[in-house]
């Protein structure tokens, strides 16, 4: 895979964020505003949502494309979705969506992930590839790899984390490692960190932030909404936008700090 392309020209790090779904209007207007004024460029929000049960809040579906469009029209931002099937990537194309991602339980199945690269075939639309459930690292290679033949060139993945029995800490594990081997097997692939499906809780996010940008991250998808508490899904981990802004900030010291050091460093 030495041919792949850029999925965003920003020379920052990718920052993608918004909340867990979309609700209705209002709330992803209020939370793209504030995103916005923290100057995020990608806004996300999940339209469908895949549940590990039935039963609870399965996304507003095809209408919420609409709201996605509106948020895109009125803040300039970019909008990224989660597609589960091809029926859901061919309407988020229709719909103008600009970076499309496929969710832990979708990159775990072969045959899902076959009908979505030959759904999308033919296009250049951005696709990010989430680590499955499961700690399988040839599994996530698949994935991006079903993509990849469907002649897809501008991909990333994204490493959210993997489940296991007993964490006492964290609601997916992270184990670096895995990702690690990831970004060794397929070194051109650009991996981002969603630190929100990591920690499950607000005040583990900032923490991961620190821990993905000491080991070089192309960029980070998380979760923030207008009112957290409310959410009608991961509210536990979801932040407020000037959280996140202060989050991001810090994370830009760093990286000054991190860059005067490295120069100085050199010096003698
Ligand atoms: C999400 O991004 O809201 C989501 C459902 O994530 P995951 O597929 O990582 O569980
Ligand atoms: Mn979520």
């Amino acid at each position: 895979m030495n041919d792949l392309l850029p999925i965003h020209n920003s020379i920052e790090p990718m920052l993608i964020a918004g909340p867990c779904s979309a609700e209705n209007l209002g709330q992803m207007l209020a939370t793209a505003s504030g995103l916005h004024a923290a100057g995020v460029e990608i806004f996300r929000a999940g339209v469908w949502k895949p549940r590990t049960r039935p039963g609870g809040f399965e996304g507003c579906g095809e209408r919420a494309l609409q709201w996605l469009r509106e948020v895109k029209d009125r803040f300039g931002m970019l909008t990224a979705t989660e597609v589960g099937c091809a029926r859901h990537a061919e309407l988020a194309l229709q719909a103008g969506v600009d970076v499309l991602w496929i969710g832990a339980r979708t990159s775990a199945s072969p045959f899902a992930m076959d009908e979505i690269a030959e759904a999308l075939a033919g296009t250049d639309v951005p696709v990010l590839v989430k680590n499955p459930i499961c700690a399988d690292l040839d599994l996530w290679i698949g994935a991006v790899e079903r993509l990849y033949l469907r002649g897809l060139r501008r991909l990333g993945a994204i490493h959210r984390g993997f489940k296991s029995a007993a964490d006492p800490v964290y609601r997916n594990t992270p184990h670096w490692e895995i990702a690690d081997a990831l970004r060794e097997v397929l070194p051109g692939l650009p991996v981002i960190c969603d630190p929100s499906h990591m920690a499950g809780r607000r005040d583990l996010v900032g923490p991961l932030v620190q821990e993905a940008m000491r080991r070089r991250y192309d960029g980070f998808i998380i979760e923030a909404h207008a009112t957290p508490d409310e959410a009608w899904t991961d509210a536990a981990q979801q932040l407020t936008p000037a959280d996140l802004g202060k989050i991001m900030a810090e994370k830009r010291n760093c990286q000054k700090r991190c860059s005067t050091f490295s120069t100085n460093a050199g010096m003698p």
